[in-house]
């Protein structure tokens, strides 16, 4: 219940104003529970030599049913993103997410 409530205003600074920050928005398939997960654009892509874009793999566990799954996106030059996978979850919006927060 309240544990989200104390992420997002632990997470909010954070999230406003820093362009180096992608905000990832999963839901568990198992459970269903939403999840919010930061990348560092700076730190944690990859080069991808092959497209001359970057990759960025990110395992990220629901607290829930503490279900580790498994985010695979790919970028353009740009750092934007052109295709993403999810192993044993589904991406959402953050429309999604703060309404299925905001649940509780
Ligand atoms: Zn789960």
């Amino acid at each position: 219940m309240g544990l989200f409530d104390s992420l997002k205003s632990l997470f909010a600074p954070q999230a406003a104003g820093d362009p180096n920050a992608l905000w990832l928005y999963v839901k568990c398939k198992r459970c269903g529970a939403p999840l919010a997960v930061r990348v560092d654009l700076r730190n944690e892509l990859s080069a991808d030599y092959e497209s001359g874009g970057y990759i960025l793999t990110k395992e990220m566990m629901d607290s829930k049913c503490f279900t580790l799954m498994r985010a695979e996106l790919r970028f353009d030059a740009q750092r934007k993103i052109t295709e993403q996978k999810m192993d044993k979850g589904e991406f959402i919006t953050r429309e999604e997410y703060e309404t299925m927060t905001n649940d509780e």
